[in-house]
């Protein structure tokens, strides 16, 4: 077999994958590294590639497709939308985003004078409520506090709040004001908070890092801080909201949110289940505070065809009572994973968990879980990939998981009886 990147060979006769590998090398921006699979097609909690081969999807696009692949109801609400009323730009509205501004209101139970701002990623979702940030008590701000561990998304505003220094560094100067603070230490946060502080922006559970909820008790001193010094609490509900983790938004898991209400909520990832969205909503009187008309925009954000989508999103939750399912779902799975040697500590809640790797007791004895070698989750991820499963190694030593809401525990079963072997190689 030749190997040339001469752009006349069509590597035809070289094998399947290799063929799709080199197609993606020659035309397509190398930022994601190779791409692990060709994938074709899918269905509920199922993707193909283009082998044919069956993929039980345990990471569902990064949280995205809260509904699994191509659910029904979610592809008749943007088939009727295309073929009705498409893009019409932000000089106009339309029904669609009304009805889903609406729902997101409902599902907040959000006071008066909330409002929603569409964008159309999690990212953009950040920068908006950034400008806000900007914006509070009337300007004149400088600073914004977010926390170590954090990942709010690759855009240069959302980009300063993102702690991981490799991920800022070759892009620097950043955009200036923001300070990490330690995870979890509401000293370090008093320290740091005061009058010159616009905003602390936090994830309610971290994901990147390898999802992680906070201490019993950050949650409120951040709401009590801010608060004291009149900075808004910001929350980034990109990954964890949308039923993620058998609430609607994790903030309103008292477990996870402490009863505290922020000041806004970003979200993206499940919102448009597949379809490109973000909203940046606030809550109360922090609306009028913060932009007026003018003082940003867009123009895809609020498109009828991704307000469809979330619509169609949100309304399948409730109608399928899929909150109730995924929070019965996570109690299931982390009692089979509990059970599962070479499995330490299960992170998160709902279907967003993250899973330390021990190493079983392979060449070990029963009581050696702790001394065996922790295996590389990256390793433990292809040979996943491998037998069919699609897991994700977010961290070394860590696996997230973060199915379709729609999972059943049927489905979930090969995954439970393949993961020891998975882990011990
Ligand atoms: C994924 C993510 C983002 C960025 O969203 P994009 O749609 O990739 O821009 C921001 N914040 C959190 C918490 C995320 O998980």
């Amino acid at each position: 077999m030749t190997e040339t990147t001469d752009q006349a060979s069509t590597g035809q006769d070289s094998d399947q994958a290799q063929t799709w590998r080199d197609d993606f090398s020659r035309v397509l921006s190398p930022v994601f590294g190779s791409p692990q699979l060709d994938l074709v097609r899918g269905e509920g909690s199922y993707v193909w590639d283009a082998a044919g081969k069956q993929y039980l999807d345990l990471l569902a696009g990064i949280a995205v497709n809260a509904l699994g692949h191509c659910h029904p109801t979610w592809v008749q609400a943007i088939t009727e939308q295309a073929s009705t009323l498409g893009h019409i730009s932000n000089f106009f509205t339309s029904p669609a985003q009304i009805g889903l501004a609406e729902k997101l209101h409902d599902v907040l139970h959000l006071p008066a004078g909330s409002a929603v701002f569409f964008s159309n990623s999690g990212t953009e979702a950040n920068e908006a409520a950034f400008k806000m940030a900007r914006r509070a008590g009337g300007g004149g701000r400088p600073f914004i506090i977010a926390i170590e561990g954090a990942f709010h998304g690759r855009t240069m505003g959302a980009l300063a709040l993102t702690a991981k220094e490799a991920y800022r560094e070759p892009f620097a100067p950043g955009v200036p004001g923001v300070v990490h603070v330690p995870y979890g230490d509401v000293d370090a946060l008093e320290a740091a908070i005061n009058e010159n502080t616009a905003a602390v922006f936090i994830e309610p559970v971290q994901g990147e890092v390898g999802v992680r909820t906070h201490p019993a008790g950050y949650l409120t001193a951040v709401r009590e801080l801010t608060t004291k010094v009149g900075a808004l609490m910001i929350l980034d509900e990109v990954q964890s909201g949308i039923g993620r983790t058998g609430s609607w938004f994790a903030h309103q898991d008292p477990e996870i949110g402490e009863g505290v209400v922020p000041d806004i909520i970003t979200s993206a990832k499940g919102l448009g289940g597949g379809m490109p969205i973000g909203a940046t909503i606030t809550v109360g009187d922090a609306n009028t505070k913060l932009l007026e008309a003018g003082q940003h925009g867009t123009t895809f954000g609020g498109n009828p065809l991704s307000c469809a989508a979330g619509l169609a999103v949100l309304e399948t939750i409730e109608k399928d009572n899929l909150l109730d399912h995924v929070t019965e779902t996570s109690e299931w799975l982390k009692t089979q994973l509990a059970k599962i040697d070479g499995i330490g500590e299960i992170t998160g809640k709902g279907l967003l968990l993250g899973l330390e790797l021990t190493g079983g007791a392979s060449g070990d004895s029963a009581t050696g879980a702790a001394d065996a070698q922790v295996p590389d989750s990256k390793a433990v991820a292809a040979r996943a990939l491998e037998a069919g499963f699609i897991i994700n190694p977010v961290a070394p030593g860590r696996v997230r998981l973060a199915p379709p809401l729609t999972i059943t525990t049927d489905e979930l079963t090969p995954f439970i009886e393949a993961l020891p072997g998975l882990i011990t190689g």
